[in-house]
């Protein structure tokens, strides 16, 4: 029976649902997999992740459509993104093929647990990798486990998505031919600093600079900026260091082939910036957050929607994913996988 939650109100923090998944890694092979209730991880004091930060996850939502099917958006691109990620981090990739059967699993243990359609509130997954096997030395460990774990997470809007004010941020997120474009808890780890600081000034997320000449921009803590020109078409930052964002690849297969809009994906200097007319970032949990104001050391650069409400482009962006998402008008072949 689903469970009895006030919907509209569960916020975006973990609860202990009924199962996970796990898998080992061991002897070169990852073992069958099995669910389980225990949420608990007991791992050596000498274990790999605590010491040189092998760990990597992703992140992914599972939700009930217009017609009452529990779905989960693009699963296949997660399992790509962590089998990437996992290779750049010398962690042992997963299968992809069993990654998406361990998300579908997990989604069905938990059913109970996915939120009814129409509440906003969507059931995030949360795959993640890290080391177990002892090193000292440093080297990749030997052994790994592999967690699929899901939890029940709010509307990450209540009341509509208002535009956001972010800031220009003095550190770099990613080093030119370094990690940015693995989803590494690594990135994080330094970023939280920035985050802290940024959300003490008032604003919602830091705008991160190409670090090797800080003229071009790359993306938010935890988010791929896109922009709107004044011809109403999208453009999109490119950089070896951007997350590759599934909800951005999503957003800029829509504006082309639903919206048709002109897409462009290519190098943007943060000098253009004040020349668009709307920009938002994009990611899982909020889909889009349209931006207001970007704080550039005390300058502001606003965008011509305000801090009221998204602009048109963004809004009908927003609009039209969410609505393939929620099964209101058809999707590209192979985005939603249909659990029930
Ligand atoms: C996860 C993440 C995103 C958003 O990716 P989605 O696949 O859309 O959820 C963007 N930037 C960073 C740095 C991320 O870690």
């Amino acid at each position: 029976m689903a469970k009895d939650l006030d919907w509209g109100n569960i916020g975006f923090e973990y609860r202990k649902t009924d199962k996970r998944y796990v898998s080992n890694y061991k002897d070169g092979k990852w073992d069958d997999g099995v669910l389980t209730t225990d949420n608990k991880v007991i791992i050596s004091e000498d274990a790999g992740v605590l010491h040189y930060a092998q760990e990597c996850f992703e992140g992914l939502k599972a939700y009930t459509t217009k017609e009452g099917h529990i779905v989960i958006f693009r699963p296949d691109l997660n399992a790509e993104r962590m089998y990437n990620t996992a290779k750049r981090l010398e962690m042992p990739s997963f299968p992809k093929d069993r990654f998406v059967e361990a998300v579908k699993q997990v989604v069905e243990a938990n059913i109970d647990w996915v939120p009814p359609y129409g509440s906003g509130a969507t059931l995030y997954i949360r795959p993640v990798m890290f080391a177990t096997g002892e090193v000292i030395g440093v080297k990749p460990a030997d052994e790994y486990q592999f967690r699929i774990f899901a939890t029940p997470v709010g509307p990450y809007y209540k009341g509509g998505a208002k535009p956001i004010a972010i800031k220009i941020s003095d550190f770099d997120r990613a080093a030119p031919r370094g990690t940015g474009h693995i989803k590494a808890g690594l990135n994080y780890a330094m970023s939280l600093h920035a985050n802290v600081t940024a959300h003490a000034e008032g604003f919602a997320e830091n705008l991160y600079l190409d670090p090797a000449t800080r003229t071009k921009v790359e993306e938010a803590g935890g988010a791929n900026i896109i922009f709107v020109d004044k011809d109403g078409n999208l453009v999109i930052p490119k950089s070896d260091s951007i997350l590759p964002s599934v909800t951005r690849r999503s957003i800029a297969y829509v504006a082309q082939h639903y919206l048709h809009l002109k897409v462009t994906e290519r190098e943007v200097l943060f000098s253009e910036v004040p020349h668009f007319a709307e920009a938002g970032l994009c990611g899982t949990a909020a889909v889009i957050s349209p931006i207001g104001l970007i704080n550039d050391h005390g300058k502001e650069i606003t965008f011509s929607n305000g801090m009221e409400k998204a602009g048109p482009v963004i809004s009908k962006l927003y609009q039209t994913l969410t609505d393939i998402q929620m099964g209101n008008i058809e999707a590209p072949e192979g985005w939603i996988y249909r659990i029930k």
